[in-house]
């Protein structure tokens, strides 16, 4: 299947093999490579094969596929790395890190004591959940 691509972007490039890559699997709408500067060996980048910044403006039958891919992968990195666990890692926005704007998951191997932390939490007061759970719902309502 062709897919169209944005001539700009760094992992259409990829997926069209203008630019070289690492692959591990690869099917119609899905394509999955090793991240050039992994966390850990076998970080890999799972990717829709259709351009989308983010995850807001990506098509329900493409995340659908893609999720599938990225269990599959998870599967298949669990097996080789003889690892008991692992993070899916996914980024919205340069203000949350997102470096390469096409759609990509991430599947960081972990290991007992390797070092990496999870985002520290801070404490909430009731009423202010109440407030932004509110807001929440108010907008989730729209997408219904
Ligand atoms: P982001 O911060 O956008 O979620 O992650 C982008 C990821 O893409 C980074 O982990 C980075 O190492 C990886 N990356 C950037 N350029 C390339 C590239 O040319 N090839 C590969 N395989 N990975 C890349
Ligand atoms: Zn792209």
């Amino acid at each position: 299947m062709n897919h169209p691509t944005m001539s700009d972007c760094l992992f259409c490039k990829i997926i069209a093999k203008e630019i070289p890559s690492t692959s591990v699997y690869e099917d119609a709408d899905t394509y999955a490579f090793l991240d050039i500067k992994p966390v850990h060996p076998g970080h890999v980048l799972v990717v829709p094969k259709i351009h989308s910044r983010g995850l807001q403006d990506a098509q329900e039958e493409v995340l659908q596929h893609l999720m599938l891919t990225i269990r599959k992968v998870a599967r298949a990195v669990t097996i080789a790395l003889k690892i008991e666990g692992f993070n899916i890692e996914q980024n919205n926005g340069s203000v949350a890190g997102q470096v390469v704007p096409h759609l990509h998951f991430h599947i960081i191997p972990r290991y007992p004591n390797d070092g990496l932390k999870h985002w520290p939490g801070k404490d909430f007061q009731p009423e202010e959940a109440e407030k932004i759970a509110g807001e929440i719902r108010t907008a989730v309502s729209v997408f219904n």
